[in-house]
Formats: C-alpha cells, structure tokens, sequence
C-alpha cells in the first residue's frame, strides 16, 4: 500500500556548508495548504540543531567579517543571479507551500532579486560619520561594526521575500545568519541554502528547520547568537523580546498590522476600490500592510460600501492549481480558517450593527478557503477593528470628521502601514504627519521599494527592513578616539 503512494522529497538542514539530519533523526511534514496533501518532509531540529548552527555561524563570523564591502558585494550579486536563474522553480513552489496563485508566487522573486542587488550596492556605502577633531588633540571616528550571529526567524506569509529581506542586509554588513524558516513554509528557505552553497563560504548562511515551540528559546537564548530579527505575530515578537532581555540582545522586531485606509469624501472612491480589491484580498489578506480597516468619509461611506462588496463580490478564489485566472488561492493553513472564520462570526451583529456584505463565508471543502469578505459598520472598539485579522476581510466604517478619521486610524496597538485617499494635497500631508505609521501612502497603498524603509511604530515592533536603514540596523556604532 505504501509503495503505491507518491514518494515526496525529505530535506535537509543547512549547517556550516554541510546538508545534515536533525540530532534527533525526526521529521516533520510539510503540507500544501490549498488541499492538505503532504508535499515534503523537513528536519524537525532540536536545541543541537540550533548550537551546531551558531556554532558554525560564530565560525564563519572569524572570516567572513574581514571580507571587504566589494568581496561580499560580488558573492551577492551572484546568489541575486542565481535566483533569478530559478525564479520560476521558486515561485511554483512558493505557490504549492504556501496556496498563493502561482503567478503571485512568481511575481515575488524578482523583488527579492532586486532587494538583494539592493543591499549588494547599498552595503559598499555603509558609512560611519566623518572624522573630526572635537576635543583639540585627539581625532572621532565612528565607525559601523557587524553584530555577529545574527538569527533571522521568518514567517510563513511572505517565505523567500521575508528570508531575502533578512539575510541581504544582515550579510552586507559582515554578518553571518541563521536562517528559522516557518515550519508551515521551509522550502523555499531550503532551495535558497542550496543555492547559495555554491555562492557564499561555510556557515555564512545557515538554514534550520523547526517549530518556534522547539527550538525559539534556544536560538534567540543562544550565547553565539548576537542579534534577533523576527518578523511575525506580535505576540511572538514580545516572547522573543523577553527572552532576548536576559542578555541584553540585539532585536529587529516586524511584527503585526492594522492598516487604516482613510477615503475622504473627495477621493476617487474607484482608485480605492480598484486597489482593495487587489491588495486587501493579495495573499489571502496575510499581509502584515493589507489595506484591511477603511475609514471612509460620511458622504461616500454608503457608495463606497456598496460598490466594494460588489467588486470583491468577483474575485475568483479557489486553488490555484485550479486555473491561472484564480486570483486568491488559500489561507496558510486550517488554524488559520478557524481564526478568520472566528473573527468574522463575532463581527457580524447584523442590521443595525456591523454587517456582512460581502462573502463572510468558510466553504465546504478540502482546504483552508475563507470567502473574499466586507463587513460594514463594526464599532472603532470591535475585535473586528482592533485585531489583526490576517485573512481577506475588510471592515468599513463611517467617521465624522477629520479629527475622527486620524483618532480612529491611532487607536490601535499596531502602526505599521496606513494610506490617505483625497484629493487635497494639504490635507493628505496634515493626515500622513498625525498618524503613527511607518509607511504613509498617499492614493495609493501597499506599494514597497527596495530604496525606501518598512517598519512599524509601536507594537508593529522596531527596526526597519529594506533601505539603509535595514544595513545600519544590523550594525553597532563604534567610536574610534586617536590621541594626535
Ligand atoms: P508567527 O509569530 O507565528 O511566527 C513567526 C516566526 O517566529 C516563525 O518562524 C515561528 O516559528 C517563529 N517563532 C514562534 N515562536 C517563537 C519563539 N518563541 N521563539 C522564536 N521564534 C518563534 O508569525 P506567522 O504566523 O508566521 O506570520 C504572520 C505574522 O507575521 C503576522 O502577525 C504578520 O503581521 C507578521 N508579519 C509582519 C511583517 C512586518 O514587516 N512587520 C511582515 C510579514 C508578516
């Protein structure tokens, strides 16, 4: 019976230049979350997992700090080659790990291209303040040192663009890196190790494989470690933080999001809706930036409701193996059915409260589905509101005033994307400066570039990713005194 079943690839972890098994022996499936079929199998490390991997990182540290701005330059130059070489074996099987369409899945590898050619040129201009005598006699130089280890814990919604976006700037300041992959979506993690073996030396970049549950202490407790970059729920963040406190450690926190989309009565309510129905059902709405909480203004709100429902009334969802016209394929995995769906029933009190107008539904089938959803109408104090969803539903509610629409955008924990919609160019920069977000868009949302930082404000977490920004932050200032 066994032998008639398809045989699916076990993998390896990535240590110190070597494909090794967990210490344990044990394994752990990986599913395709659009119809539950087990596509893999990966290493299930353990804490000795998690010490040969810093241990080698630590290693590889001794050299790899040394190398020049150029040398580790040209080696990322080579591994953005190399993937562009494979974008389309990465993106299909993104799209099998993860449920997205396999063109969105595509889609996303030449941005992690450009984000690593990004950093190779940006990480040569890393520059320490010039020089200059502040006190007669004695010559100040600041300059930026690598952190070390640096362990780069990723999430399952973004897995080989969150793994780029870490390990791109945490290498060109002459770190090395243990590369935590999600246990929902470790393969792509895993093709880019293999990769990059043939690119970068032993134990630069190492990639483990296990739950946050097994191995999370011992890697962000770990003495080699000296930095932690986690991008994920902000609960997980707060963990890590914690457990970081104890020896002081280095953290880059992306954590969760809430972001309003503020639409005065003078925007042009079909570019807002032409663009929600893209970006707040992309990826199933698990994006830490989907444009999920609209604070429309009180002349629109009724046509603004009603012509989104009908809109995201035509997304055409299913598994994406179905067609390459499916536009939303599934969630990452039932846990997370079961968490959108739990949400949604609270939110809808009916006529008169919050309301369902579009989708709202879990289908009956194989999968993690959740219909395309608006609900229109929750309270600024619902759970609708003030937790993050992270799954395709967008909640509609009606504000008074200016006043009120920049309070209720505030009054969330999260701040880390917002968008302002209106045609009053003063208005639109009185809105940007009083919201507390780390990424303004104004008519527009969801757009990022490799130039410019992503980041949040309060508990979306510190430190920013892509940018300079994202090279300084896995730096420490040094100053360097010369007695002339
Ligand atoms: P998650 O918090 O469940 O997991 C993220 C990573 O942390 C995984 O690799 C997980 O194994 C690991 N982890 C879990 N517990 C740990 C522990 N105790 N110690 C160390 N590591 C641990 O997040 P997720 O569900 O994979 O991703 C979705 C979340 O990520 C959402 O909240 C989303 O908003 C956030 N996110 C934020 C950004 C951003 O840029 N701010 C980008 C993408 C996703």
């Amino acid at each position: 019976m066994t032998d008639t079943l398809p045989r699916v690839k076990t993998y390896q972890q990535s240590i110190g230049g070597a494909w090794v098994d967990s210490a344990s022996g044990e394994t752990l499936p990986v599913e395709n979350p659009a119809n539950g079929e087990v596509i893999a199998h990966v290493q299930a490390s353990g804490p000795e997992d998690v010490d040969r991997a810093a241990s080698a990182a630590a290693l590889a540290f001794q050299e790899w700090q040394h190398t020049t701005p150029q040398d580790r330059s040209l080696l990322m130059l080579k591994l953005a080659d190399a993937i562009e070489a494979k974008v389309d074996e990465l993106g299909r099987l993104e799209s099998q790990n993860a449920g997205k369409p396999v063109g969105a899945a595509i889609e996303e590898i030449p941005v992690v291209v450009d984000n690593l050619r990004f950093f190779a040129g940006a990480g040569r201009v890393l520059e320490g303040k010039a020089a200059n005598e502040y006190v007669a006699g004695h010559t100040s130089l600041i300059r930026r040192e690598p952190v070390g280890v640096v362990a780069s814990i990723a999430p399952w919604n973004y897995p080989i663009m969150m793994a780029g976006w870490k390990i791109g700037p945490a290498l060109m300041a002459g770190n090395t890196v243990v590369l935590k992959p999600s246990i929902r979506t470790p393969l792509t993690a895993l093709v880019l190790a293999e990769i990059a073996a043939d690119i970068l030396p032993p134990g630069v970049l190492n990639v483990i494989t296990g739950t946050g549950a097994a191995i999370g202490d011992a890697l962000v407790a770990h003495p080699k470690v000296g930095m932690v970059s986690v991008t994920g729920d902000t609960d997980t963040g707060k963990r890590i933080a914690r457990t970081a406190a104890d020896q002081v450690k280095r953290l880059h926190l992306e954590l969760g999001g809430k972001a309003p989309v503020v639409v005065f009565d003078d925007a042009d309510l079909d570019a807002v809706i032409d663009n929600l129905k893209t970006f707040s059902y992309y990826n199933s709405g698990q994006d830490c930036t989907a444009p999920c909480r609209v604070i429309a203004g009180p002349k629109v709100y009724d046509r603004f409701v009603a012509d989104l429902a009908g809109q995201v009334k035509t997304i055409k969802w299913g598994d994406p193996s179905e067609g390459d016209d499916i536009e939303m394929g599934s969630l990452i995995a039932g846990a997370q059915a079961d968490k959108v769906e739990g949400m949604v029933k609270r939110a809808d009190r009916g006529p008169g409260g919050a309301e369902i107008v579009a989708g709202g539904h879990r289908p009956d089938r194989p999968g993690a589905y959740f219909e395309p959803t608006v609900i229109a109408g929750p309270d600024q104090k619902s759970e609708i509101v003030q937790d993050e969803v992270f799954g395709p539903v967008v909640t509609v509610q009606r504000f008074k005033d200016e006043d009120q629409a920049v309070a209720w955008a505030n009054d969330v924990r999260f701040g880390l994307a917002a968008s302002v919609w209106t045609a009053d160019v003063g208005k639109a920069m009185r809105v940007a400066k009083a919201i507390q977000f780390g990424t303004v868009w104004i008519n527009d949302h969801f757009t990022l570039v490799s130039e410019m930082p992503h980041g949040g404000f309060k508990e979306s977490g510190y430190g920013k990713d892509q940018s300079m920004y994202a090279i300084e932050d896995y730096t420490v200032v040094k100053h360097v005194m010369i007695k002339l």
